[in-house]
C-alpha cells in the first residue's frame, strides 16, 4: 500500500505541486495568520529537535549524494538562481525600511539627496572601527542578532551620496581640479 502511494505521487508529482501551490494561493491569508499567532513555531520546533533534525539532514545527504544535488542543480540552476536572487531582493527591501526607520529617513546627510537607495553610500567616519561594509548585510535575512550589529555599525555611519562621497575622498592637493 505504502509503495503503491508512493508511485501514486511520483506519478502525479506535476498534479500535487499544482494542488497545493493553489492551495496556498487560496488560504494565503489563513496560513499567513496561522504564522503570524505561531512566531516561534518554526524556531521553537528546530530548537527541541536540533540532534533530530541534524541526523536527517546528514542521512538525507548521504542517501543522496552530493552528485544527485549537483545534477539538480544543473538542471535547475536558472529557476534556482532566480529564486535566490528574488529572496535577496526581498531582504534588501526589508533592510532598507528597517534603515530608514532606524534614522527617520534615508538621504544624503551633506547635500539632501534622497532619490535612488544605490547612490547613497554609508562613510565610516573612522575607517579604524570599520568592521562590516554596510551593504553587506543586504544579501541576508534580516535576523534580530543582524539588526543589532548593523545598529551599532551604522552609529559609526554618516549617510552620504556617491558624489559628496567621492568629494570626501578627493585628496586635497589636487587642487587645481577643484572647480571651487
Ligand atoms: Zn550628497
Amino acid at each position: 500500500m505504502n509503495d503503491y502511494k508512493k508511485q501514486w505521487r511520483i506519478k502525479n508529482k506535476e498534479k500535487i505541486k499544482e494542488y497545493n501551490k493553489q492551495y496556498r494561493l487560496k488560504n494565503k491569508d489563513k496560513i499567513d495568520k496561522w504564522y503570524e499567532e505561531h512566531p516561534n513555531y518554526n524556531k521553537t520546533y528546530q530548537k527541541n529537535n536540533k540532534e533530530k533534525i541534524k541526523k536527517q539532514r546528514k542521512n538525507y545527504y548521504q542517501k543522496t549524494g552530493k552528485e544527485k544535488w549537483e545534477n539538480y542543480y544543473q538542471k535547475n540552476r536558472d529557476r534556482l538562481l532566480k529564486n535566490h536572487q528574488k529572496k535577496v531582493k526581498g531582504y534588501k527591501k526589508q533592510w532598507i525600511k528597517l534603515i530608514n526607520e532606524h534614522y527617520g529617513k534615508i538621504q544624503c546627510q551633506r547635500c539632501g539627496y534622497k532619490k535612488i537607495f544605490r547612490n547613497i553610500d554609508f562613510h565610516h567616519r573612522d575607517p579604524k572601527e570599520k568592521e562590516y561594509p554596510i551593504s553587506s548585510f543586504f544579501a541576508n535575512k534580516p535576523s534580530q542578532k543582524r539588526i543589532e550589529i548593523l545598529k551599532e555599525e551604522i552609529k559609526k555611519c554618516d549617510m552620504l551620496c556617491k558624489i559628496c562621497h567621492g568629494e570626501h575622498h578627493y585628496p586635497k592637493d589636487f587642487i587645481d581640479s577643484w572647480l571651487l
